[in-house]
């Protein structure tokens, strides 16, 4: 771990989420970049302007834009939400330790970093696509929605499993998951853990909508 600023936040963080899943990752590095042109030379590309938190997996590396330049670099995030980036990008690595790798759909990956984190909380949505897990699910499909609501989406709709089955279940889910993902696939899990298939669980979940 990497000592900086943020150490206190970063503590209460890999405490919080160790606690949730019930097991502890050592040695997570926490890489916090100054400004995008910092970031962007860690991460080897170009990013979003509303990109401010990446994860290499199985390297258990996270690396974040300082808060500090997000007014500026960007503005679509409040810096005093920083506590929750931290807490989405180690559930990243939570889950990916869980699965042993194997790929679950985008909607569970990024929605499970947005149920936990509690930034389901800060978002506002108003449209959802029929069969939403099926337009949300591999990282294709997934790219071309981040500007349409993909996140807010997986946030409510994860929170809602969660909310509903507990973490044990959804634990089942992303441990049973194939090794190779099919749209089919996850659901036969999904209807085996659950009892409904994905359909069926975007049908309560648009029903319990407020
Ligand atoms: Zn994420």
């Amino acid at each position: 771990m990497t000592i900086n600023k943020y150490d206190i936040e970063i503590k209460n963080a890999e405490k919080e989420i160790a606690d949730f899943f019930g097991f502890q990752i050592e040695n997570i590095e926490i890489i916090i970049a100054e400004n995008r042109a910092e970031y962007e030379k860690l991460l080897g590309r170009k990013t979003a302007e509303w990109e401010v938190g990446n994860s290499n997996l199985n390297k258990k590396i996270i690396f974040l834009l300082d808060p500090e330049q997000w007014t500026k670099e960007a503005p679509s995030h409040k810096p005093e939400e920083f506590p929750l980036l931290v807490r989405h990008e180690l559930v990243h690595i939570y889950t990916n330790h869980l699965s042993k790798g194997k790929p679950i759909p985008m909607w569970l990956f990024e929605g499970l970093a947005g149920a936990i984190s509690e930034q389901y909380k800060k978002v506002n949505i108003q449209y959802f696509e029929t069969d939403f897990c099926s337009k949300l699910d591999t990282p294709f499909n997934w790219n071309q929605r981040t500007n349409s609501g993909a996140y807010p989406v997986a946030y409510l709709f994860t929170h809602y499993l969660f909310n509903k089955y507990g973490i044990k279940k959804i634990k089942e889910l992303i441990q049973l998951t194939p090794a190779y993902y099919s749209y089919n696939g996850f659901d036969k899990i999904v209807f085996n853990i659950l009892g409904k298939n994905l359909s069926e669980l975007e049908k309560d979940f648009l029903e319990n909508l407020e």
